[in-house]
């Protein structure tokens, strides 16, 4: 089976070929650390988990790259509106980030390499393209000429230089030669913190937001790697500058494969800073306050259930079908359990499926978990298709949880059956780690899974709500004391009273 990836610079599924036999080198464009962190971050970080995981099952040594834009134009405005220090601000949302991508199972980034750290290979690039008269100094700024570059524009298909933005009008007040050039360092202003001007040929100033990640990604994966990604929205200007910056630094291929995943929309809209309602949705999406809700595995399942290039919608109602398409998967789990008395997360490889010596009932289920295993196999390889592949575990369990039910394998002794049974259950457990589910046991299945728990609560907050307009106070505190010892804490606001489960 072969693996074939959506290449945005190309606009075609393409064969992948490592640059280099057995490995792969990824580069994901990671958070300005300036404002907490929402759902929106973990999409990439999601996708491109599976990515790794997914490469690294087909056998190639991968190295995955995140970067921390820790110095921005953006994170200097919130910290001094917040008083506090750029850098003080930058680590703290940046270990806050990182918590939250571990507790989502995000665990194989290899690196995660901060623009500040690396200021002397970013000066080092951008000399390089002084020196090959395609970047230019004036008053301490260093712009990119973009009438340099003679595929500039490539990744999308911007040919002429007036579709650049700006306009040749604009130039008046700048030093840019065209409209189209962009900063590779900007000279410090004087009313910006100490913190933030470092030093270099052109003077005190700090390096653009592009150049930080193009110097970052050849530093760790060299001048050719195999896979960039990043949101859509970041293919222009900061990946087609990318681009330009390396190939014409280098003179060679930069990213062999671009990948774009889609943007998160709220209630099936996009989300935009003109609605009204922006900052509450925006704190509503916080991953903090998400991971205090829903479990974690519940958000991963729910941003890969859409395919990698497509919105990722979240709502309501999406979270309740993952929450509902969750569910059938962890009574399958139990019920694999129950059947055959060994643990289902005890797995550590794809068990073998044999059809040897299996009677005609087992074998027509053997036939279909088989050609299941290998279908699963197919749609991951068609672009990393993790909606497609989440359908294939639908359709195992189907089939696993009809065998059991045709079987009554629950109740009658078939050592052989339960055995198949059993290899059934681990092929499905392993196909659904590659998209880093079930790797163990749902923590919080007694509350936020199961759909009439939170009937019930809804219900108690009812009957409290009732006890104190009867002045029943000692009874309203009671259930509010005894529902809190089960870790879920009620909170009175003036429309009502609202409730959460504490993780
Ligand atoms: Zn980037």
């Amino acid at each position: 089976m072969t693996l074939r990836v959506y290449n945005t610079l190309t606009g075609e599924k393409e064969l992948f070929e490592s640059v280099h036999p057995g490995e792969v080198g990824v580069y994901l464009c990671g958070p300005t650390v300036y404002k907490p962190a929402h759902i929106g971050h973990a999409v990439g970080p999601v996708i491109f988990d599976v990515i790794k995981s997914y490469l690294s099952f087909k056998g190639y040594k991968v190295t995955w790259v995140v970067n921390v834009t820790d110095v921005e134009d953006k994170l200097i405005t919130e910290a001094e509106a917040q008083g506090r220090t750029v850098h003080d601000l930058a680590r703290e949302l940046e270990e806050k980030y990182i918590n939250s991508l571990q507790a989502l199972g995000i665990k194989a980034i290899d690196h995660m390499p901060r623009a500040s750290e690396h200021i002397q290979e970013i000066i080092d690039h951008i000399q390089q393209l002084i020196d090959k008269d395609i970047a230019y100094a004036v008053d301490g700024d260093v712009y990119f000429d973009v009438t340099k570059d003679e595929d500039y524009g490539k990744l999308t298909n911007r040919k002429s230089e007036e579709q650049f933005s700006g306009t040749r009008d604009g130039l008046v007040q700048s030093a840019k030669r065209n409209p189209g050039d962009f900063a590779l360092w900007k000279a410090a202003k004087s009313e910006e913190p100490d913190q933030v001007k470092y030093a270099s040929p052109w003077g005190q100033g700090r390096p653009g937001w592009h150049i930080e990640c193009s110097a970052m990604a050849m530093k760790y994966l060299g001048e050719t790697f195999d896979i960039h990604g990043g949101g859509l929205d970041l293919k222009f200007p900061h990946h087609e500058n990318e681009i330009a910056q390396a190939e014409s630094a280098t003179d060679c291929t930069f990213a062999k494969y671009w990948l774009h995943h889609g943007l998160t929309r709220f209630n099936t809209k996009k989300i935009s800073k003109s609605d009204p309602e922006f900052e509450k949705i925006m704190a509503s999406l916080q991953l903090t306050n998400l991971l205090s809700k829903y479990s974690p595995e519940l958000l991963r399942f729910l941003i890969l259930q859409s395919h990698y290039r497509s919105p990722i919608d979240f709502s309501e109602e999406t979270l309740q079908s993952a929450k509902t398409g969750l569910n059938t998967f962890y009574r399958l789990l139990e019920r694999l359990e129950r059947t055959t008395g060994s643990d289902p997360y005890d797995i550590d490889s794809l068990v073998e499926l044999q059809d040897a010596a299996v009677e005609t009932a087992g074998k027509d289920f053997l036939e279909q978990v088989m050609t299941q295993r290998v279908r699963f196999l197919e749609v991951m390889d068609d672009d990393f298709n993790t909606a497609g592949a989440i359908g294939v575990l639908f359709e195992m369990a189907v089939s696993i949880n009809r065998f059991l039910d045709e079987t009554r394998l629950e109740t009658r002794n078939d050592d052989r059956l339960r055995g198949l049974v059993e290899a059934a259950g681990g092929a499905f457990v392993f196909l659904g780690r590659l998209l880093g589910l079930f790797e163990a046991r749902p923590i919080t299945a007694t509350m936020s899974d199961d759909s009439r728990s939170p009937k019930l609560v809804d219900l108690l907050v009812q009957v409290r709500k009732m006890a104190r307009e009867a002045k029943q106070y000692a009874i309203g505190d009671h259930i509010r004391d005894e529902l809190s010892k089960l870790g879920v804490t009620l909170e009175d606001r003036k429309d009502g009273t609202e409730w959460r489960i504490d993780s």
